[in-house]
């Protein structure tokens, strides 16, 4: 992973490589950058993804995973904290070969080509905690 921060807006540009996945490479730069709050977007292209459907009666999330190039056309989402512990909430549409296109909740992503996030950060702290009525992380504000 490569990544230079603009004084401009305080935005961290972050590239990733072939063969890094997003999820955890996103975590792991906030962890390293001590970031506890943020919006994230970014496009790229990858070689598959896991995504997921949240349904709300069952409280559970259905995965799907595609193994084949993808396009990232659109991640979006943010950075956040659950127990002290960086925590992404990310959402993708992905754009297939014949020019359709999937999407949902982003659970893993590995990197075909190459992956542009940028990662605004914002001060203070964005904190997560699990609410059992919904059944999802929820953001405490
Ligand atoms: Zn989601």
């Amino acid at each position: 992973m490569k990544s230079a921060a603009f004084s401009t807006g305080n935005v961290l540009v972050i590239r990733l490589e072939r063969g890094e996945e997003i999820v955890s490479s996103l975590l792991a730069c906030a962890a390293q950058q001590g970031i506890r709050a943020g919006s994230v977007s970014g496009i790229g292209a990858i070689s598959g993804a896991v995504i997921g459907f949240f349904n709300p009666d069952s409280k559970s999330y259905r995965e799907i995973a595609f193994s084949e190039p993808l396009e990232i056309l659109s991640l979006t989402g943010n950075l956040s904290t659950k127990e002290g512990a960086p925590y992404a909430h990310l959402h993708v549409s992905l754009g297939r070969e014949n020019g359709e296109a999937v999407g949902g909740h982003l659970v893993s992503a590995t990197v075909s080509a190459t992956a542009e996030l940028f990662l605004q950060p914002l001060n203070g702290t964005l904190i997560r905690t699990f609410s059992e009525e919904i059944g999802l992380n929820l953001l405490k504000l």
